[in-house]
């Protein structure tokens, strides 16, 4: 099959031809048909990710149809359209038993601990536990860009943050991740405030529901931006950048009680950022995660896209090839354009 592969890290991946895989016992693989650029890709590409091994294919935000299927797999069949969460789980540790598969001790995450779909074809595993069927009228494009941002903001507003109705949301970073939490918040009635420091990222979050929007740009101090908008601060914020500076404003723009959900991989340089703990303290808040979302949860989220209330499709950017992945994967630390990005043509 052909597929982009890199043989050290930083270095230009190319496109090879490389076996196709087999499917193992409790698993399948499937023909991708669409797959997501996003910023994980690029973090693995650079050396960030300890669990990735040379050579390696990229890759995680895919849909696709299943081409083949392991002999212990009950619930698949040759021909099903699927997607998958970003972590898949092992079914078998203490945090699978208990739901969590997203934290799973043994987490498989394609282009990350296997190989990913960067690729004609990808091997997923315990397919029974971590494959979601798609509804007839969902397109593979769409499919492809639930499978990390969205599905991650969808936890961190509903699960992790447990917004509802009439609260206020502060979103920090207006990419992939924040605009489908301002999409979420706004559809089960939260107020949004979307923070950024591109006005034509601003405007796409106004448009998709946000009903403040402060350039930080612009502004001095963020979070008493947040605050005086919000009249006293924000219920759940975000931050869906990954940043030191987007994740103390997300804290520091609370109000009382309030919940700040870190959905930004914070890595690297990055990876013990300075937080306002004595707000933490004093206001009583509360710091959560949110690490992709299990595949059961799933339902929830279609449901809500079935009924209308939920459109990821308004957050595709453009569509690409799999020769031209290579270049949007190398810069994507650098923000270009909105939207997200798919691979459509292999
Ligand atoms: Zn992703
Ligand atoms: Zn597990």
């Amino acid at each position: 099959m052909k597929a982009v592969v890199y043989e050290a890290f930083s270095a230009p991946p190319k496109i090879m031809t490389v076996p196709d895989p087999t499917p193992e016992p409790h698993g399948v693989v499937v023909k991708v048909m669409a797959t997501g650029v996003c910023r994980s890709d690029w973090h693995g590409w650079v050396g960030h990710d300890t669990d990735i091994q040379l050579p390696h294919v990229p890759g995680h935000e895919l849909a696709g149809i299943v081409e083949a299927v392991g002999r212990d797999v009950t619930k698949w069949k040759v021909g099903d359209r699927v997607t998958v969460p970003f972590v898949g789980g092992c079914g078998a540790c203490p945090e699978c038993h208990s739901g969590n598969h997203q934290v799973c001790d043994r987490q498989f995450q394609p282009g990350f601990t296997h190989w990913g779909s960067f690729a004609q074809y990808v091997g997923l595993h315990q397919a029974d536990i971590n494959l979601v069927g798609l509804p007839e009228s969902m397109d593979f494009t769409t499919a492809a860009s639930l499978g990390c941002r969205f599905v991650t903001s969808f936890r961190a507003v509903i699960d992790q943050g447990k917004t509802s109705a009439g609260q206020w949301v502060a979103v920090h970073g207006c990419g992939g991740v924040g605009l489908s939490a301002i999409m979420i918040a706004n559809a089960v009635g939260a107020n949004v405030v979307a923070v950024d420091i591109s006005e034509d990222k601003l405007a796409l979050a106004r448009a998709l529901g946000a009903v403040a929007t402060v350039n930080a740009s612009e502004v001095g101090q963020v979070a008493e931006a947040v605050i005086e908008i919000t009249r006293g601060g924000a219920h759940v914020s975000l931050d869906a950048l990954g940043h030191p500076t987007t994740c103390f404003n997300s804290i520091a723009n609370l109000r009382k009680r309030g919940k700040h959900v870190q959905v930004g991989l914070m890595l690297a340089e990055n990876s013990t950022p300075a937080i306002p703990m004595s707000r933490v303290i004093a206001n009583e808040l509360e710091i959560l995660g949110s690490h992709g979302m299990q595949a059961h949860r799933y339902d929830a989220m279609l449901e809500m896209m079935r009924s209308g209330k939920l459109a990821p499709e308004k957050l595709i950017g453009r569509t690409i090839t799999l020769e031209q992945s290579i270049d949007a994967l190398m810069s994507m630390d650098r923000f270009e354009g909105t939207g997200v990005t798919v691979v459509t043509e292999f």
